[in-house]
């Protein structure tokens, strides 16, 4: 059989008690390079020494330019097959949500409706003086941003040494302790969301992993998938698109 008949054979065993858990890799194939890839003029800063508290404090300025450039390219990218397949999976009741470590929006873009945000969005500002909340649908013309009370405005994301948002870390670990979970793109390195496939393995649910490399997951992935999300989704989505139309 070709992998991805394997996927939606095992996608279609579960009769919907499954949620994906997606990384930076799904959004990989729609031209947003990942953490540990390469890219290019931001290669000389390390992610983990932008994206915390103690840089943003240190240079707002630094911080918000790597954003707005992130946010430019985010913005300009589209849905790939892989995020395609899973919106068509949740209209079919194939899966019951999407959990993601990405700030983008490509889950939502391609018409997934639970999408739950563990690392927040880089969609949205907050006031580090008021806690006031803004969408963005464009970089901010001004860096940094200031908000109407004067504050210094952030991206809304969690950075590194922040602490999860707890209602959507609660849902995800419920999610993922009564279900099975197709982890797709994630290095599974940055925790706790590299434990949740973990909890759906005790519980005895199966997991499918979607990754060109190996991870530590791996060795207890019920099927691998080794090869880029948008390829390994490809088939699957045309399927279910076919199957839209009949
Ligand atoms: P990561 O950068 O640590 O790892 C990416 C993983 O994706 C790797 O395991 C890699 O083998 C795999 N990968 C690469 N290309 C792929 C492809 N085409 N298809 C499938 N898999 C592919 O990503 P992560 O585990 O999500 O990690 C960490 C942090 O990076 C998160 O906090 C996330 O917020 C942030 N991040 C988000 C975005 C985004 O929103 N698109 C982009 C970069 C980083
Ligand atoms: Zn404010």
């Amino acid at each position: 059989m070709q992998p991805s008949e394997d996927l939606l054979e095992m996608i279609a065993s579960f009769s919907g008690n499954l949620v994906a858990l997606t990384g930076a890799g799904i959004s990989a194939d729609s031209g947003i390079p990942t953490f540990r890839g390469k890219d290019g003029l931001w290669n000389r800063y390390l992610p983990e020494e932008l994206a915390t508290p103690q840089a943003f404090a240190r240079d707002p300025e630094l911080v918000w330019e790597w954003y707005a450039w992130r946010m430019r390219k985010i913005f300009k990218a589209e849905p790939n097959p892989a995020h395609i397949a899973l919106a068509l999976m949740e209209r079919k009741g194939l899966i019951k949500a999407v959990i993601t470590q990405n700030v983008d929006n490509l889950h939502e873009r391609a018409g997934s409706r639970n999408v739950i945000h563990l690392h927040g969005r880089i969609d949205e500002m907050r006031c580090t003086e008021c806690g006031k909340v803004v969408e963005v649908t464009e970089p901010p013309e001004s860096i940094p941003p200031h908000c109407r009370c004067g504050g210094l405005m952030r991206p809304n994301v969690v950075w590194f040494g922040e602490a999860l948002p707890q209602k959507e870390l609660n849902l995800a670990t419920e999610l993922c302790s009564s279900n099975n979970v197709v982890v797709i793109g994630t290095s599974a390195l940055v925790q706790p969301a590299a434990s949740m496939p973990f909890y759906a393995k005790r519980n005895g649910y199966h997991v499918i992993e979607v990754n060109p490399n190996t991870t530590p997951l791996t060795g207890i992935a019920d099927l691998s998938i080794r090869e880029k999300a948008g390829k390994a989704f490809e088939e699957v989505c045309t399927i279910l698109k076919e199957e839209e139309i009949r």
